[in-house]
């Protein structure tokens, strides 16, 4: 761990076998992985008075504080209602709906945009999706099978849940949208039991008895085509 330090090199013969630190350490390694931060290209701002922290901030209808100006996908800091803070999120999914939300809202529609966040990536055998928004939490819940891929845990706070995070699990992924979505305090116990379906946890829902999940790579299925 070198949390002060920054990257100056990288050394090695054909491939890299040496990470150079800003104090001239160097750790041996077999391969690097790069996390690359973005900043948000503001510039067609520029001059207009548009509020700009972190991308250009706009309220729930996706509207600057300059009437007539909009916002919308990787640059825009939106005001979720659902998570009632600004959220800035990149990710082509957001970048579709929401630029169809601040089309409504330029038309005159007042729809507030509170889609939930949600994105996937397969990474080799593994699916892995996300649903959600959390910066901080008070549990962390798993629901599965870590050691076989085959895992959603859930981010919790104050007993509702935040955000959720599967390996091969798309279904729980839909499940706990809606859970997200509709604000429910959840028992943890019963996102834990696997025998529990999540979508029982919804209020007004019968219990629903489930079978055990299986594996099932490339369960790369957009969720609203899921829910029809
Ligand atoms: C390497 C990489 C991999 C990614 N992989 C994924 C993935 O697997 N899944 C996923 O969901 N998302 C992925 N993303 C994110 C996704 O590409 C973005 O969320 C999405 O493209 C955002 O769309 P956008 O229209 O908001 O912005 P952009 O696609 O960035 O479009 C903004 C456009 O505005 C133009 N522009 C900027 N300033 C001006 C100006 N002053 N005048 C005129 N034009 C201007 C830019 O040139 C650009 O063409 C990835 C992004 C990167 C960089």
């Amino acid at each position: 761990m070198a949390a002060q330090e920054n990257v100056t090199a990288f050394e090695g013969q054909q491939r890299v076998q040496r990470v150079v630190t800003s104090s001239g350490r160097r750790i041996d390694c077999d391969f690097v992985v790069v996390g690359v931060g973005v900043e948000p290209v503001t510039d067609i701002v520029n001059g207009t008075g548009v509020r700009i922290k972190n991308g250009i901030v706009v309220d729930e209808y996706c509207q600057t504080n300059i009437e007539g100006i909009y916002a919308a996908g990787d640059v825009a800091n939106h005001y979720h209602p659902i998570f009632g803070q600004l959220v800035r999120v990149e990710h082509w999914q957001n970048a579709i709906q929401q630029g169809r939300a601040a089309a409504r809202s330029m038309l005159g529609k007042r729809e507030p945009y509170q889609d939930i966040h949600w994105f996937w990536s397969d990474q080799y055998d593994y699916n892995v999706q996300y649903v959600g928004f959390h910066r901080q939490w008070d549990d962390l819940i798993i629901r599965g099978h870590p050691d076989e891929y085959n895992v959603v845990a859930f981010y919790m706070q104050d007993s509702h849940i935040l955000a959720a995070v599967a390996i091969n699990r798309g279904k729980d992924i839909l499940r706990a949208m809606s859970l997200i979505k509709v604000g429910v305090q959840v028992d943890a116990d019963k996102l834990r039991d696997e025998n529990i379906d999540l979508r029982s946890l919804l209020p007004g829902a019968r219990p629903i008895r489930t079978l055990t999940h299986r594996v099932v790579p490339h369960l790369v299925v957009h969720p609203d085509e899921r829910a029809k």
